[in-house]
């Protein structure tokens, strides 16, 4: 059985570091660390998140504020509501909650974001400082921020490890990708064009499954000891749990287990480790904005 990566903990412990940190910026400036928050339409899922991380934000001690405009609000002023928090100084960093509605340029909107509080990490400018060799971002993505740590828990040397990351997304897969090989992992990314993925699978010593298909990656496609790293989020229908649904993983987990020397459960293990790294994140940018090294 595999030794399992507990992402529940890991993030309750950075959410105490994040709270007595806030605690000592508020004593020392007078104010608290804030969050600004853009979000478009009303999509259950997004205002699910949203709910969470104001939550969050609260329990640490960061000011959240909110804009909330309806699904037709026309571009320009969405745009416009990034840049009245580009130019709040009670906002440190700031989150477009996504995806947005499909007439508004999400591109053009999240490059409206001030590098100074791009506490989400997708500005062009960080993700291409990411890439690029002696160059480092702000802000790096929270999901594959968040993987990195729980990657550490499990005690593997990244350096010189094989890594496959199955997905390419700009939000998890790409970003994943690009933070391992700055930690000199040798890196092979994986999509939905990929011929014979399990035999990739099998090179790898970490495994990172980002593709949004239930348990798709099986235990006997994986490498003995390695560890497995599960982002997918993947809602299956379940009449034994009383929501009638229930949340599995991109890997088939009871295969897995037998495989792997660690892995990360769906949920308990990525998730909580997202909100925890937007938390860390505004935290910085708030230190950064008074001038403190971080
Ligand atoms: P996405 O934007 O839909 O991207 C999915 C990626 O997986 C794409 O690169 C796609 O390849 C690849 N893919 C899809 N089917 C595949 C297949 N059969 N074989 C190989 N590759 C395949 O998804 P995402 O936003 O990255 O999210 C991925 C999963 O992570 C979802 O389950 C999502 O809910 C979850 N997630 C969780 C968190 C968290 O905090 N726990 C955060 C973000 C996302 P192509 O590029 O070729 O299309």
């Amino acid at each position: 059985m595999a030794h399992i990566i507990d992402g529940q903990q890991v993030a309750q412990r950075i959410r105490a570091q994040v709270a007595q940190k806030a605690a000592d910026f508020k004593a020392q400036y007078g104010f608290a660390p804030g969050l600004g928050v853009v979000m478009a339409g009303d999509n259950p899922a997004s205002q699910m998140y949203v709910r969470m991380k104001q939550r969050a934000c609260a329990e640490a001690g960061i000011a959240s504020f909110t804009t909330l405009v309806d699904a037709n609000t026309p571009h320009d002023e969405v745009e416009q509501a990034v840049k009245a928090y580009n130019d709040d100084e009670r906002v440190h960093g700031i989150l477009v909650q996504l995806p947005l509605p499909s007439h508004i340029d999400e591109e053009k909107v999240l490059a409206q974001v001030s590098l100074d509080k791009d506490v989400d990490g997708f500005h062009p400018i960080n993700i291409g400082a990411l890439g690029m060799k002696g160059r480092e971002p702000t802000f790096t993505p929270a999901t594959p921020t968040g993987c990195m740590l729980l990657i550490q828990e499990s005690g593997l040397t990244i350096s010189g490890a094989n890594a496959v990351v199955i997905g390419r997304s700009n939000i998890v897969g790409l970003p994943m990708a690009l933070m391992l090989l700055k930690a000199n992992a040798t890196v092979t990314v994986c999509h939905s064009r990929t011929r014979d993925l399990p035999s990739f699978v099998k090179q790898a010593d970490l495994v990172v499954a980002a593709i949004g298909q239930p348990e798709f990656v099986k235990g006997a496609w994986l490498k003995p000891g390695c560890v497995v790293i599960d982002v997918g989020t993947n809602q299956v229908a379940d009449a034994s749990d009383k929501r009638g649904y229930r949340y599995v993983g991109d890997v088939e987990y009871a295969s897995a287990n037998e495989v792997a020397g660690y892995i990360t459960k769906v949920p308990g293990g990525v998730g909580p480790m997202t909100i925890a790294m937007l938390l860390q994140n505004t935290m910085k940018a708030a230190q950064r904005m008074m001038g403190e090294t971080v």
